[in-house]
Order: structure tokens, then C-alpha cells, then sequence
């Protein structure tokens, strides 16, 4: 349970102490409330906290003090009212989507996204008569033809997965509200860190906390945030009568993890630009995408909109899918794997993996080739990473 707090302090300071509330045994850490439920004073005190007339918990399906925590962390984080944590990212996709929408509903979204993503929008909604258009994020004109008297919501990603192109949220925003929509941004690549859809017009931001907010590969989660009218009429009711809640253990590592974000992001962007520098234009490399770089195709637009890159690298190895897991095989520090964020580096072959289930022509739409590699940089040493790439490359 958020509710919006003056606090002057920089964010960094309030990534360590937000949303801690000490138990009067004066611990230093937050503490981690594993329990399923709570017990009442007398049968008066459950009865009115029933009615919702005194303040206190009652089942951690409902809210329980570590999730509370995490969450209130992670509205001060956004500058969101309010936050709600769920059991992973996908939980958090598809919460904030099939809440907002009723049979006879028409959704629009941008065509790349996260494959799960995809499948919530494209394949589940319309099993419940909700209408779904694909459009081409970076084409503002397709937003527009693609709106309908019974749209209701819009959804994007940005930077895409995995090809990191840039989708202007604040025109998108702009788009739906015109048409009577809201506008849901996954911004699981940006991180809270670097990009702030709220700012820029959106009304409800989703987040895998699986990747950068965990960020060392050990929990599954997932935030939505708004603000505290979005979340209270749209996906409060929708969260505790389904119950993808997340376990409070996971909300307590991911607390922790909020603690340590900033450097570690700052660190893995450091070094992912260092990478990207040093790798463009390799002999064996016919693209390479970046959204730090100054050839980035979208370079203004990120600029306007992002406050740092990114922690990914789109390489696109010369050759085909032979040569490409020639390269991913040599590879001996970077590790083969469908995670990102994670400290430890990591490379995922989308059109074999991710995005395997999706047609050729579908994944040629998506500017997904069988050449394609996403690098998740870690933090390794920068130089190790890179020899580790180069000699890869070679050995192709
Ligand atoms: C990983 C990811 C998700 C799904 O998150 P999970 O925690 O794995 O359920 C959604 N969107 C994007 C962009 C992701 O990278």
C-alpha cells in the first residue's frame, strides 16, 4: 500500500531507506515477513478490518508488510503514487492489460515486443473478445489508423526486445489519450533508472523485477505502477481476487536489490558503451545497435526521452545461423541464456529461443535474423568482456 511522500533526499539515498518501517526490535536490514496471514486482537478488530474500517493486514494475497515495502520503494523509485508487486513480470504484463479491458474492448500495441508479451495481447485478449491491432511502434501514423471507437488501451515497449529500437512515448501517450485510451509501457530495458513513461504521459508502467531490479539472477517478479486512481480502479481488485502475488521472500530480495541499482546499471551501461565503441564496425559483425551510440537510428528521440542508454547490445553476426552459434560457442566468460540484467553477462540467439515460435516473416517484421545476438552486459571487467568477444568473433 503506497501513498505518494514528500522526500527531498536523491534517489539513490531513497533506494536504500524507502518504505522501511522498523519493527521495535531496531533492525538495521528490512525485515522479511514470511507469513501467509495475520491474527486479530478479538473478533470486533478482524470484523472491522474486514469492512476495511482499521488499518492492518490480513492475508499476504492482500498485501503483507515486505511486499509493501518493496512496493513503496519502487514508487519513490518512478515518482508513481502507487505500485503493486506480483509474482513476475508476465504476472505484471498481464494484470495491468486484461484488467483494463471487457469483451468487445479493442487494444492497441506495437508489434515488437517481448514474445510473452506478444502472445498476452495477440493470442489470450482476444480468446475474451477483446479486438487486438499490431502496428509498427516507430510509425505514429499506424497508432492512429489503428485506433476504434471501442480501443481502450494501448501497449508498448521501449527499448524493444531484442532489437532496441525506440518508441516515442510522449506522442503515443498523446495518441491515446485523444482516442479515450491509456497507455501501458513495459520498460523493463530502460529501467527506472534512465527512462520515466509516467513523466512522459503514460498511465500505467510494468516491470519484469526479474531482470536489473533483482539484477544478480536469483528471483522472479514483477511491479506495476500508476497512479493511486489508475491502480485502485483498474488492477487492485483484479490482483487480490486472482492472486498472482509474489511471495514475500522474493519482494525482500528485490528490495534489497533496489538498494544497489544505480551503481550496478550505471556500471553495466559504462561498460556496455565501451563494448559498443569497441566492437562497431568489426569485420565479422554486420550490425550493431546501441542506443548510447550517436548512429543509433533514433539517437534524437532517445536523447529527448532517456536520460543514460542501456545495459544491451543487438549485434548482428555476418553469416547466418551457423556463424552465429559458431561465435556464441566460443564464447567462454559470456554465457549462452534467455535472462538479461543479470551481473554475470549473458547472450540470448532470439530467432532459435525467444522468439523461436514466431513465423520467418513475422520475425523478419520484428528485424529479428538469424544472425541476431542480444548482449546483456554484466559486471565483469569491460576489457575481460571484450576479449572474450573479439576472440569469439575470431573464431568464426
Ligand atoms: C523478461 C521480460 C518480461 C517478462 O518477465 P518475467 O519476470 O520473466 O515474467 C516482460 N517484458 C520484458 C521486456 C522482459 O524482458
Amino acid at each position: 500500500m503506497t501513498s505518494p511522500k514528500k522526500d527531498d533526499h536523491h534517489i539513490e539515498t531513497r533506494l536504500v531507506h524507502e518504505g522501511h518501517d522498523r519493527t521495535p526490535h531496531g533492525e538495521t536490514a528490512e525485515a522479511l515477513f514470511l507469513t501467509q496471514g495475520f491474527v486479530y486482537e478479538s473478533a470486533e478488530s478482524a470484523e472491522r478490518r474486514f469492512l476495511n474500517e482499521e488499518p492492518g493486514y490480513s492475508y499476504s494475497r492482500y498485501s503483507n508488510p515486505t511486499i509493501d515495502a518493496f512496493e513503496q520503494r519502487m514508487a519513490a523509485f518512478e515518482g508513481a503514487e502507487a505500485a503493486r508487486a506480483t509474482a513476475s513480470g508476465m504476472a505484471a504484463v498481464t494484470a495491468a492489460m486484461v484488467s483494463q479491458v471487457q469483451a468487445g474492448d479493442h487494444v492497441v500495441a506495437a508489434r515488437a515486443l517481448f514474445g510473452s508479451c506478444r502472445w498476452v495481447v495477440e493470442d489470450l485478449l482476444p480468446r475474451f473478445g477483446v479486438g487486438c491491432t499490431l502496428v509498427d511502434g516507430k510509425n505514429l501514423d499506424q497508432w492512429r489508423a489503428a485506433v476504434r471507437p471501442e480501443t481502450k488501451a494501448f501497449f508498448l515497449e521501449t527499448p524493444t526486445n531484442p532489437g532496441l529500437e525506440i518508441v516515442d512515448i510522449a506522442a503515443v501517450a498523446d495518441i491515446a489519450h485523444r482516442a479515450g485510451a491509456t497507455l501501458t509501457v513495459d520498460n523493463v530495458f530502460a529501467t527506472p533508472l534512465f527512462q520515466k513513461p509516467l513523466a512522459l504521459g503514460a498511465d500505467c508502467v510494468v516491470y519484469s523485477a526479474t531482470k536489473h531490479i533483482d539484477g544478480q539472477g536469483r528471483c522472479l517478479g514483477g511491479v506495476i505502477l500508476g497512479s493511486t486512481e489508475f491502480i485502485e480502479t483498474k488492477v487492485q481488485q483484479f490482483l487480490r481476487m486472482t492472486g498472482p502475488s509474489i511471495s514475500p521472500f522474493n519482494a525482500w530480495v528485490l528490495l534489497k536489490g533496489l538498494e544497489t541499482l544505480p551503481l550496478r546499471v550505471e556500471r553495466q551501461t559504462a561498460t556496455a558503451g565501451y563494448l559498443a565503441d569497441a566492437l562497431y564496425g568489426h569485420q565479422k559483425l554486420q550490425r550493431l545497435t546501441y542506443p548510447g551510440r550517436p548512429d543509433h537510428p533514433q539517437a534524437d528521440l532517445i536523447r529527448r526521452q532517456m536520460s543514460g542508454a542501456s545495459t544491451m547490445i543487438a549485434l548482428e553476426v555476418k553469416g547466418g545461423k551457423a556463424e552465429t552459434f559458431r561465435f556464441l560457442n566460443a564464447l567462454r566468460l559470456i554465457r549462452i541464456s534467455n535472462n538479461l540484467g543479470d551481473a554475470k553477462s549473458l547472450v540470448t540467439h532470439p530467432s532459435t529461443t525467444t522468439h523461436q515460435r514466431f513465423a520467418p516473416e513475422l520475425r523478419e517484421e520484428m528485424g529479428i535474423s538469424d544472425g541476431l545476438v542480444r548482449l546483456s552486459v554484466g559486471l565483469e571487467h569491460r576489457d575481460d568482456l571484450l576479449a572474450d568477444l573479439t576472440n569469439a568473433l575470431d573464431r568464426i
